[in-house]
């Protein structure tokens, strides 16, 4: 028997917690799917019996929290957690993070169409046994997604890896970490939160275990490309400010350029042949608006967030729960 197969010594309570938007009639088989892993856990001694779900209905307009209720009632590992309204996939997960660690030793977070591999969550739970603080989930393909999806991907990553150093490739936020970790995550007091961006930067020892993303099994993406690309931007606009500086290097640029056809300009007054140079002086004011342009939409970007951080405002309201799990 090797290391990693050895029972640990005492189990550990593990949370599941899972954002819901629109998710009706997928629940059924995510519970049944995730309940049938912690039975599996608690068999093999890494948790507790009493590890639960905690799911989070982000402001859904379908009928999905009906269905957690129906859920939760017939089984006391489920968790109901209603957000006053759509708070977005982010602050779903700290709702259910935030609320849930002082009743759990590890969390660990899927999202509910488990397109990320459950036989997975064991595995970090193994990890926290042998004193892994945070267990980064890590695709390793992405050919389930549509191409389109899968190319935009791979320039977002290799964009953030270059300014953030950090960025963990092909993780997004199926992870676990334990409550110790969840305390200080919630000292990042940012209202933009992009989680896989902050998790790396709490440190500690941690782990990456590796899976192949399935499709979704029902229902439909809830990211649409608007989405996606906001949240893309999400995560470069709340991490650095690269873009900031690239405006800058663009206008210095700009600026050699425009030295350049100033000369060129003076050269033909010098030569008589000037004059006819009304396209060039379009040219030039184009370019030059446009690069402002481009300027300002960045930088108001940056304002924007600065605006969204200095009102503190509350990320998530928790509507209702359903009963409390024992314990
Ligand atoms: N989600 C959420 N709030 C939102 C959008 C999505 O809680 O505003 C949840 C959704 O229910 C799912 C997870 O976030 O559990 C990921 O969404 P989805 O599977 O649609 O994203 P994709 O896998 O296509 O990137
Ligand atoms: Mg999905």
């Amino acid at each position: 028997m090797n290391t990693a197969s050895r029972p640990p010594a005492s189990p550990l309570k593990v949370c599941i917690v899972v954002p819901c938007y629109n998710e009706e009639g997928v629940l059924d088989h995510t519970t049944t799917v995730l309940l049938g892993e912690l039975n599996a856990m608690a068999g093999a001694g890494l948790c507790t019996a009493d590890s639960f779900l905690c799911l989070v209905d982000d402001g859904s307009r379908d009928r999905t929290w009906a269905d957690i209720e129906r859920l939760a009632q017939g089984e006391a590992r489920i968790l109901g957690l209603k957000l006053s309204a759509n708070f977005g996939h982010q602050n779903a997960l700290i709702a259910g993070l935030f609320s849930q660690r002082g009743r759990a030793d590890v969390l660990v977070t899927i999202d509910a169409d488990l397109q990320d591999d459950v036989n997975v969550i064991s595995e970090m739970v193994r990890l926290h046994h042998q004193g892994k603080r945070i267990v980064y989930g890590v695709r390793e393909d992405r050919n389930v997604d549509p191409l389109g999806k899968r190319i935009a991907a791979r320039v977002f990553y290799a964009m953030m890896k270059r300014m953030n150093d950090r960025a963990i490739k092909g993780h997004a936020d199926f992870r676990s970490a334990d409550a110790g970790v969840i305390a200080d995550l919630e000292r990042f007091n940012e209202a933009n939160i992009y989680l896989r961006g902050v998790f790396p930067l709490i440190g500690y020892e941690s782990a990456l275990v590796r899976y192949v993303r399935k499709d979704r099994h029902a229902g439909e993406s809830k990211y649409s490309y608007r989405k996606l690309m906001s949240l893309a931007w999400q995560g470069i606009t709340s991490f650095t400010t690269t873009p900031l500086k690239l405006v800058l290097y663009l206008g210095a640029l700009m600026f050699v350029i425009s030295g350049c056809i100033g000369l060129w300009i003076v050269w033909g007054l010098a030569t008589g042949t000037a004059v006819q140079g009304w396209a060039s002086t379009v040219m030039v004011i184009m370019l030059f608006s446009s690069m402002n342009m481009v300027s300002l939409g960045i930088i108001g970007e940056y304002i924007g967030k600065i605006y969204k951080e200095v009102k503190q405002r509350p990320r998530y309201i928790i509507d209702r729960t359903t009963q409390q799990p024992h314990g």
